[in-house]
């Protein structure tokens, strides 16, 4: 029996095995391949047309949209001890009220894109952010998984649906935006997210204005907003002040920058934070001080990225 038990913990391991291998579906690209093969590998989700209004609504000369992805505990899903889920914890006591407070007090629109079960942990995060009645919440996984680690296309397909059934459920609205977990696209990612009827997806990085992706040769209908790292706050202070920059002050610079270029380009400016990395005291501190900065400057629309994706898909936006 207990032979029996550990072959077919050999045989669930030895699959698991199996599947992260078929993963690996995308061949990568080497001297060998050839032009075709190339084109085909890097034709998945590429930039199409884009969509940059003349003009934003009322005149605006930008498009500011900030975004929030509420990762929480999640983060920690391969090391669930205390300690490192104390940490993301800490985005849903404390640094997300802290954000919304700041977007009531400034009387700005945000976009939160949250996975399924960080909903499930905090019941209470969705009636704080709808009850604003101003904010959006978009698909970010069921757990934060990475989807390109996902075995198969079913497979990917099922938790897909799963996360968007859950957020539909818990918002009463079913969410018409995604930001992938890390980043992550699959090979079959994009054709999940065209087939579900999503308005836009924000997890690519080809432009600094929103554009149309056009998958292997075809303009799609699915819009993109996408992000930078460069306007992301992990990548600077990291999970606990470990990043490159745990400057606050120099982030503010960063983004004044990238902001200041944007207004001048009349383009759009997409910040991406954590709750629980900026929101932080020395840390929320700065977000204010950015959105105070960006709302001194006229001609600024402050929308959610639904508003803004339902904005540059109308023909009469027509972009230049
Ligand atoms: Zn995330």
């Amino acid at each position: 029996m207990v032979l029996r038990r550990r072959s077919y913990v050999f045989a669930l391991v030895l699959l698991e095995f199996l599947a992260a291998g078929r993963a690996q579906t995308v061949p990568p690209i080497t001297t060998d391949s050839t032009e075709e093969q190339i084109r085909q590998t890097v034709g998945t989700a590429r930039m199409g047309k884009k969509l940059t209004p003349k003009v934003w609504p009322n005149g605006a000369r930008v498009a500011v949209c900030l975004s929030f992805d509420v990762d929480n505990e999640l983060l920690q899903r391969a090391n669930p001890l205390p300690v490192p889920l104390s940490v993301g914890e800490y985005g849903a006591t404390t640094g997300l009220p802290r954000i919304l407070d700041l977007l009531d007090r400034r009387q700005v629109p945000a976009t939160f894109f949250i996975p399924a079960m960080t909903l499930m942990l905090h019941p209470e995060i969705a009636p704080s952010i709808l009850q604003r009645h101003q904010h959006e919440i978009g698909v970010h996984g069921w757990i934060h998984e990475f989807w390109p680690s996902i075995a198969d296309a079913a497979e990917e397909q099922r938790l897909f649906t799963r996360s968007i059934d859950y957020l539909t459920k818990a918002t009463g609205k079913r969410p018409v935006g995604v930001r992938a977990p890390g980043s992550g696209f699959s090979p079959h990612t994009f054709d999940l997210i065209r087939k579900a009827g999503f308005l836009y997806d924000s997890s690519l990085l080809a432009a600094d204005e929103p554009y149309e992706i056009v998958s292997n040769g075809q303009p799609s209908g699915v819009i993109e907003l996408p992000i930078s790292e460069i306007d992301n706050d992990y990548v600077y202070y990291g999970e606990t002040a470990n990043g490159a920059l745990p400057s606050p002050d120099a982030l503010f610079r960063i983004y004044k920058a990238e902001f200041d270029l944007a207004f001048e380009e009349r383009t759009m400016f997409i910040l991406t934070q954590h709750p629980h990395v900026s929101g932080h005291r020395s840390r929320i501190v700065v977000l204010d001080r950015l959105v105070a900065y960006i709302q001194s400057k006229p001609g600024v629309w402050f929308a959610t990225m639904e508003q803004v994706a339902n904005y540059v898909k109308q023909p009469a936006a027509a972009s230049h």
